[in-house]
């Protein structure tokens, strides 16, 4: 189920028709249906909700598309790199008590990931919204402390030698961070305080930056460039325009 989202006009396309969609008439994609393209007015971006009801309903703003010929409706949403950062900072990051210089780090990492890895990960689309990828949110709403951290670090990558890295980083280190090559990058084990004094146990891979770490620093008064410098003492924080 496709719901528009407050006053939204969904633009909705199959091969054989267009046709608006609005109101509290939700359009309904069958698993039959023909590849259909869902927008706003002249291609643009649109905020609407997908549903499947009883399961999970998640808003998006982007441009939808649903391929034909599956046995199942595996909906495509195309959005550009900062809302999609803004989207996964939120799903990442404790939003209510993670400090705006720890958001604004994993701002940073995470948009180097989705623009730093370069060839897609799955056929049809770059990333998934799992976990296998990166886990999604709803966008950030307007004036929260996230849409903060992702404008105060716009189009902020972390590089090396001129590239994107497509930065890992893992819920808690356990008190050192893992070391190798990995993409290109090297990443150096980092001795992290945070961890050895407060004895977090390692979550997650343990790779780049420390999460736990991240939120702690910040609370202490870290900036965000510090926190990255730290975790990733290869990388700079670059404009991607500059970076690529
Ligand atoms: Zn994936
Ligand atoms: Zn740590």
């Amino acid at each position: 189920m496709v719901h528009p989202v407050g006053s939204a006009r969904l633009h909705c396309s199959d091969s054989r028709r267009r046709w608006i969609v609005e109101g509290n008439e939700p359009l309904c994609i069958a698993t039959n249906a023909p590849h259909t393209r869902i927008s706003g007015p002249d291609g643009a971006p649109v905020i609407c909700a997908l549903e499947v009801p009883g399961v999970i309903r998640r808003t998006f703003k982007g441009v939808f598309e649903f391929p034909a010929g599956a046995e199942y409706v595996l909906p495509v949403v195309s959005m550009d790199c900062e809302t999609a950062t803004g989207c996964v900072v939120g799903a990442e990051l404790p939003v209510f008590a993670a400090p705006f210089h720890a958001l604004a780090a994993q701002a940073v990492v995470s948009r180097s990931v989705i623009c730093g890895t370069g060839s897609p990960r799955h056929a049809i689309a770059d990333f998934c919204d799992t976990t296998h990828c990166q886990f999604l949110r709803s966008p950030a709403a307007r004036a929260s402390v996230i849409a903060q951290a992702v404008a105060a670090t716009c189009g902020c990558v972390l590089a090396d030698n001129g590239r994107v890295i497509p930065a890992r980083y893992s819920a808690a280190c356990g008190g050192w961070t893992q070391g190798g090559l990995e993409n290109g990058y090297r990443y150096v084990p980092v001795r992290c305080e945070v961890c050895s004094e407060q004895r977090i146990a390692q979550r997650g891979h343990g790779w780049g930056l420390c999460q736990e770490g991240a939120m702690e620093l910040a609370r202490r008064g870290w900036g965000w460039r510090a926190i990255l410098a730290k975790y990733y003492p290869n990388a700079t924080p670059a404009p991607l325009t500059g970076a690529v």
